[in-house]
């Protein structure tokens, strides 16, 4: 899909969407200013009056209802994400459908245990009781990219509604049509201005961070990012920041070779290698190389166009990804299968002879193209995995349990799959999200719901007494009962104490 920002009509621009894969116009969007954005904004806050004092239960039926709806339509909804972005229908069924739906599950699950008052334990005050509560934050701003428009646009805003939130949504203006007609089945369900969608390109997403919302959810670009951080400082608006990556796998001597090569290939080529946790570059270590990438080639040789990898969805990222492979062939990379495009697809890609030198080991490619670097060792191959400014996620493949847990604990991602890749993001019950430049913040599991909670210290006393000891006159507190109360607590351990006064 490409863009293009057509003339005035009446007050708003608007912009073209376009199916990538035959070039057609399918849809137009307004491009929203800020005035359009602070009436939902105002609308969204009004509904969270209502909504934010509903029981979790009944939100819980809402969104039930909701998941319902959206699977009732599966059909139709996948058939238009594929149009907006090229890939094919599979993609879409699995991992923005069927993903979706499983994070949907694990909080209509697990929520309510989640939200609850949680006891804590009051330490040195044992004369009080302690505990948190959690409750919604108010009106959350979600602006979504365009490489899976509904998981990405759906996910927080269902998280976020569940934490008794109200939601102003700005999907891609690459791909909006997905986030405009999901809304419609949240509307049907009733409350029709907790999640609303507001359309336009960064101008609209800029105006959604400065417009009074009291948390931002933003997945995107790592340039992107960075300005919504700035622009959300100014009034101190938290946000979350989902960004890019440049996820590595690294392949041990005693690796599964046919595993290791499948899932290389898999992780590389799905939705056209425009995931953000997809596999950007692989370390393998010499003495499995060459067998690995000989299995490598033959596989991504027999991938066919249109039924196991799609379209690329946006004519830049195109041009990013040829830019990528010129650089690397410019400097010595060797293609040994894929290399061309016509109109929107790119061939599966595999290059060899690659260093850090080359963008496509350090930058975000975001296309169907595979890195695959020898070394000599293990340690270099976590080395060089570890050399980078992106920590989204990364996979090991390997025989031993020493390699896979030695790798799991030193790979620096958000995520580590183990003779796997990509899954981390469909497991609904663990957090997701990047460390250095991937980002801030976690989606999914209880670490996502919380994102959108505020969370509240309650200490309560449980005497009933008058006074307590460290108020004044403070009389029962004098420096030596509390020196003597702390050689007790946080003293010598009676472990330690016997074994001195036994010399051992
Ligand atoms: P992008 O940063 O260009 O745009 C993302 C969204 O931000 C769009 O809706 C866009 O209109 C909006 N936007 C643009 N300028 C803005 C501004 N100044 N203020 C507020 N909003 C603005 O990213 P993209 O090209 O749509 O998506 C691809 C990128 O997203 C890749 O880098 C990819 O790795 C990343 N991504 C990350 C995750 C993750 O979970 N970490 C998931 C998917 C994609």
């Amino acid at each position: 899909m490409s863009v293009t920002i057509l003339s005035m009509a009446s007050t708003l621009t608007e912009i073209e969407c376009i199916n990538p894969a035959t070039g057609a116009v399918i849809g137009k969007i307004d491009n929203m200013g800020a005035a359009e954005v602070a009436e939902a904004v105002a609308r969204a806050r009004g509904a969270f009056a209502h909504w934010g004092s509903l029981s979790l239960v009944d939100r819980l039926d809402y969104v039930r209802s909701v998941r319902d709806g959206l699977v009732a339509s599966t059909e139709s909804l996948c058939e238009l994400i594929c149009d907006e972005t090229g890939k094919i229908y599979n993609e879409a069924l699995i991992n923005e459908f069927l993903v979706t739906a499983e994070l949907i599950d694990f909080y209509l699950k697990h929520a309510p245990r989640i939200l609850g008052k949680h006891r804590a334990d009051p330490g040195l005050l044992k004369n009080k009781k302690a505990y948190k509560t959690y409750s919604p934050l108010g009106v959350v701003g979600v602006i979504s990219p365009w490489n899976y428009p509904y998981s990405l646009s759906l996910g927080p805003t269902i998280t976020a509604l569940v934490a008794g939130n109200t939601v102003v949504l700005k999907p891609s203006e690459i791909t909006p049509l997905i986030a405009i007609e999901s809304q419609k089945i949240f509307a049907r369900e009733g409350y029709p201005d907790i999640f609303q969608v507001v359309t336009g390109d960064g101008g609209t997403g800029a105006a959604l961070v400065t417009s009074g919302v009291d948390k931002i959810c933003f997945t995107g670009s790592v340039a992107t990012g960075k300005k919504v951080m700035a622009s959300a400082a100014e009034t101190l608006t938290p946000v979350i920041l989902e960004l890019g990556g440049k996820d590595a796998m690294v392949v041990a001597e005693d690796a599964d070779l046919d595993r290791a090569s499948n899932a290389a290939t898999w992780g590389a080529f799905t939705n056209a290698g425009q995931t953000c946790i997809a596999v950007e570059r692989v370390y393998a270590v010499a003495p499995v190389y060459d067998r690995f990438v000989e299995k490598v080639v033959a596989k991504t040789k027999s991938l066919v166009p249109g039924k196991d990898m799609g379209f690329m969805t946006f004519p830049p990222q195109m041009e990013i990804v040829k830019r990528h492979v010129a650089d690397a062939v410019a400097k010595g990379a060797t293609i040994l299968t894929g290399g061309s495009s016509d109109g929107m697809f790119h061939e599966p890609t595999v290059l060899v002879d690659v260093d850090h030198s080359m963008d496509i080991m350090t930058e975000e490619t975001f296309g169907p193209v595979l890195p695959i670097m020898k070394v000599t060792s293990l340690d270099e191959a976590l080395e060089k995995a570890n050399d980078s400014k992106y920590g989204l996620s990364a996979s090991v493949f390997a025989g031993s349990s020493e390699v896979k847990k030695l790798a799991s604990e030193r790979l620096d991602a958000g995520s580590v799959c183990v003779n796997d890749c990509l899954v981390a993001f469909g497991v609904a019950s663990l957090p997701f999200g990047g460390v250095k430049e991937s980002g801030m913040g976690r989606s999914h599991g209880e670490e996502g719901l919380l994102e959108f909670s505020k969370v509240k210290s309650v200490v309560s006393d449980i005497t009933g007494l008058k006074s307590d000891p460290q108020w004044f006159p403070n009389k029962l507190m004098s420096p030596t009962v509390i020196k003597k109360l702390m050689r007790f607590r946080y003293g010598k351990s009676i472990a330690q104490k016997v074994k001195g006064a036994i010399g051992s």
